[in-house]
């Protein structure tokens, strides 16, 4: 079972990833391939004008509708995928449209070609229809794969009725399958690496706003979680509060026992407070034996029946080696346009307070 989900998973990176992981991927993607969108429809938008200029001279017939699916239908379309690619509400109709124009394009080639002996002039356009779904036009792998092989469908119903000359028949088959096969490995491959890059992004982010011993976040990121705190209540004025912890004599944990005694004791100590505290709350390690949690949402006295808690529950708390060990508490409510620095130093206050009178308590400030 396991092998089989590696061989699943070196195929596709994100198998076995929880759905919003993969949607948050698709998102990403998404705004990554839109530039490329953009530039593309441009460029092909231009070629078909050139492109419905230039056949007039070749073709034995059909002009005015040349001139109409060429340089101006198609040309039309592009141009509506580039507007709509910078409405974000627009996304689904815009990607339809994108997947569904090369079908269109191939019908068109078919329409107008395919009955004279001068085919084979335009065989060329098709090929790259198909090369340009899987590689160019900046569609996700399945949908880019659903397009080509309606394309190659309807091109395979027509050719193979026979207008071609076998001899130019086998070539045009050749061609074909190396478009698709080229296209295809080519699309798979980009998507691939796209996905692994994803992962290895958010990996990185990860490790670098993790703390390394307890699995919290580390300084920079509570810090940064409380700053996104701070600007949430100036604009929606709803209450937050922090929790400042240290724990008490912590020191003598290593004198006595050692210093992998205390990372024990350090990494037991914050899975007590990851566990004991609501989802929403933010736990980080500011340093040492310090800890900090923000709570969005939560007043002062919500805060301090938290904090209080979270002090019985560590001191219930049988821990390897040192059996109990007690913290202090400093407890403080944002007070509105203070900076995070004030209110860092009022709860770094309350904290020294519970520390004065003797730990193992709660003070608020
Ligand atoms: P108080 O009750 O006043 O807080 O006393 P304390 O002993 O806890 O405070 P102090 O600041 O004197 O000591 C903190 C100790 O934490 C000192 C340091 O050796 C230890 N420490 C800091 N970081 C780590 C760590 O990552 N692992 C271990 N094992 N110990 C650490
Ligand atoms: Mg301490
Ligand atoms: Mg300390």
């Amino acid at each position: 079972m396991k092998s089989l989900d590696s061989i699943r998973r070196s195929f596709d990176p994100l198998q076995g990833s929880p759905a919003t992981f993969r949607d948050e991927f698709a998102d990403w993607y998404h705004q990554t391939k839109l530039p490329q969108i953009r530039l593309i429809a441009l460029l092909t938008m231009v070629l078909y004008v050139l492109y419905a200029w230039m056949e007039q001279d070749v073709a034995e017939s059909m002009h005015g509708a040349r001139m109409t699916v060429h340089g101006l239908m198609i040309p039309a379309a592009l141009l509506l995928v580039l507007l709509m690619s910078f409405f974000d509400r627009l996304r689904q109709p815009m990607v339809f449209l994108l997947a569904t124009a090369p079908v269109a394009s191939t019908a068109a080639n078919l329409w107008l070609n395919s009955h004279h002996q001068d085919f084979v002039y335009f065989l060329p356009e098709l090929y790259f229809i198909i090369i340009w779904t899987f590689t160019i036009s900046g569609l996700k792998l399945r949908l880019a794969i659903l397009t080509a092989s309606g394309s190659t469908l309807l091109i395979l119903v027509v050719t193979l009725a026979g207008t071609i000359a076998p001899g130019i028949e086998r070539l045009h088959l050749i061609w074909l399958m190396a478009a698709f096969s080229f296209g295809i490995v080519n699309a798979y491959i980009l998507e691939r690496a796209h996905k692994v890059m994803f992962i290895n992004h958010k990996e990185l982010a990860l490790s670098a706003s993790t703390d390394g011993l307890t699995g919290l976040w580390n300084r920079s990121r509570i810090e940064q979680l409380f700053n996104e705190e701070c600007l949430r209540a100036n604009r929606y004025g709803t209450p937050f509060s922090v929790i400042l912890i240290d724990i008490d004599h912590f020191k003598q944990v290593n004198d006595t026992f050692g210093h992998t005694v205390g990372d024990t004791v350090l990494r037991q100590f914050a899975a007590l407070l990851r566990n004991n505290v609501r989802q929403v709350d933010q736990v980080g390690r500011l340093g040492g034996e310090e800890f900090l949690i923000v709570l969005p949402e939560t007043g002062q006295k919500q805060a301090h029946e938290a904090a209080e808690i979270l002090r019985q529950r560590i001191n219930r708390h049988e821990f390897d080696t040192v059996q109990s060990k007690t913290a202090s508490f400093g407890v403080t409510q944002y007070r509105g346009d203070e900076t995070l620095q004030r209110m860092l130093d009022r709860v770094d206050q309350a904290l020294y307070a519970a520390k004065n009178k003797g730990r193992d308590r709660v003070e608020v400030l």
